[in-house]
């Protein structure tokens, strides 16, 4: 996972991207960038580890120019090392990129890349997408390009480039500094712009609008790509036709909630599955099973509030975050791992001692923070534990941006596997089983996911919900399967 933010006709604009770079933290926390352009020269800062570690005043002040973009990236392809972090820049014919996503042919686009003898300095996957947009670009030798030559290269692009990608980038076009944004056919990941007087801003989330109180816009449709210039109304093309397949899992978990994804509140969409959540736990039980409804912070709050309201049953905090506790490393026993647990999170006793309590989470994907939070509930002797999920089981890998790529590792296919059942979708009995069988592992009373079905409820249109359903709108590979079981097995080694 990884967010971006880009400028244009802002003074000093590598400040305002440190800024809004800040507020989507939470979309990537491992490595940091911002590359800026003021008139033939790009400056770009980049280092391992949070925004404001990263950048002091002086480094700010050294990336000059009206013109910039910043990222934030959490690796889910390459290792996360110094040279993987973005924004990634090209001399010909002087192009700074970073994106959200995951280039699902990283393998056969290096080997594109080979043929002309271009070669790759990191494992980070915008890079080979920078260098095949450049290569198309720079196809002929002439003093300047023009917005026709871009919009022929990004086609070519689009044509070689397989996965999801938002992507931001500055470079001179028709003699003038120019931003571009541009999205992947499916639109998989979001990316939204906006204005503000003559300046323009592109951005992963909206909520960096907000924070630069700049004006919502639009967001990009799927395959299109906008150009921005200072003072000039924004230049539309479209570059593959539509195939909408936005990320169900960004209104689930990802995106903050004061953020609009196309056009929808990820607040309100996590208000409605905390209400389509309390429909699923009535089919199945009586409100009065329980006493008190508990987010597990932070994600879970607003859909904790919608349950408890829906069945009438008071909602409370339940457990305490610390927020400064920081990272966790591998804990070489269970004991050390509880203790890690409790450093981040501590059940407040008075509203779940001698309660019966429903724990409210966004999703399972490995299982083991929901297992160690029950673990930690169950010292303060609740009278019974209820789970309730406001997504179906994660039972597919992501191969779209999201760090959950090894099928092996979802709790939810390791279930399945136990229980024998091998559906794409499990919904109805199956879905049943499959909840009986994760209550008892995890030693709680019950649990409750949404179906894929209740799902489409909330989400009526085009979504991605591959990891739930099986249905991956980009074809993936064999080889590209193997490619990516290495890639993650072997970041596992190392950390
Ligand atoms: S597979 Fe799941 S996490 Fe990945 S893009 Fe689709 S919905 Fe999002």
């Amino acid at each position: 996972m990884c967010g971006f933010v880009g400028l244009i006709g802002v003074e000093q604009a590598s400040h305002e991207v440190f800024t809004a770079l800040q507020s989507i933290q939470h979309r990537g926390q491992d490595s940091a960038g911002i590359a800026s352009k003021k008139g033939n020269h790009f400056r770009i800062s980049k280092d391992l580890g949070l925004v404001h570690q990263i950048f002091k005043k002086e480094d700010l002040d050294r990336l000059e120019g009206s013109a910039a973009i910043g990222h934030v990236r959490y690796p889910t392809i390459g290792s996360g090392n110094r040279e993987d972090t973005q924004p990634f820049y090209s001399r010909r014919p002087g192009i700074v990129m970073a994106h959200n996503g995951n280039i699902i042919n990283f393998e056969e686009i290096k080997d594109f890349l080979l043929e002309k003898s271009i070669y790759l300095s990191s494992h980070c996957d915008v890079e080979p997408v920078l260098h095949v947009m450049a290569s198309y670009i720079t196809k002929e030798t002439k003093p300047g390009y023009s917005l026709e030559d871009v919009i022929h290269s990004l086609k070519e692009t689009f044509r070689i480039v397989k996965g999801a990608f938002s992507i931001v980038g500055i470079m001179n076009i028709d003699g003038k500094d120019t931003m571009f944004l541009t999205r992947d056919p499916n639109a998989i990941r979001p990316a939204v712009y906006g204005r503000k007087g003559t300046a323009w801003i592109a951005a992963s989330e909206s909520v960096c609008l907000d924070i630069l109180d700049f004006e919502i816009c639009g967001h990009v449709k799927p395959g299109e790509v906008i150009f921005f210039r200072e003072g000039e109304e924004p230049v539309f093309a479209d570059i593959a036709p539509e195939k909408p397949s936005h990320c169900v899992f960004e209104y689930i978990y990802f995106a903050r909630p004061d953020s609009h994804l196309d056009g929808k509140c990820v607040y309100q969409s996590r208000l409605e599955l905390g209400r389509e959540l309390a429909r699923q736990w009535l089919l199945k039980h009586k409100a009065s099973e329980i006493d008190v409804v508990i987010p597990i912070p932070d994600t879970s709050r607003p859909s904790a509030i919608a349950f408890s309201e829906y069945i009438g049953v008071p909602h409370r905090e339940g457990f305490i975050k610390n927020r400064y506790s920081g990272r966790t490393f591998i804990m070489p026993d269970q004991a050390a791992r509880m203790k890690a647990l409790k450093l981040k999170l501590n059940p407040i006793d008075t509203e779940v001692t001698g309660k019966n309590v429903m724990l409210i989470d966004d999703s399972i994907v490995r299982g083991n923070t929901i297992a160690r939070i029950t673990e930690v509930l169950k010292t303060r002797k609740p009278l019974s534990i209820h789970v309730g999920i406001y997504s179906p089981p994660v039972v597919n890998p992501c191969f779209y941006g999201i760090d959950m790529s090894l099928k092996s590792e979802l709790m939810g296919r390791v279930v399945m596997e136990r229980l024998k059942i091998d559906e794409p979708c499990p919904d109805g009995e199956t879905l049943d089983i499959i909840e009986k069988k994760m209550a008892e592992m995890m030693g709680v009373d019950s649990v409750t996911f949404i179906p894929v079905s209740a799902l489409r409820n909330v989400f009526p249109k085009k979504f991605c919900m591959a990891c739930f359903d099986s249905n991956y709108p980009v074809e993936i590979t064999q080889e590209y399967l193997k490619v990516i079981e290495n890639d993650r097995l072997c970041g596992q080694c190392n950390i």
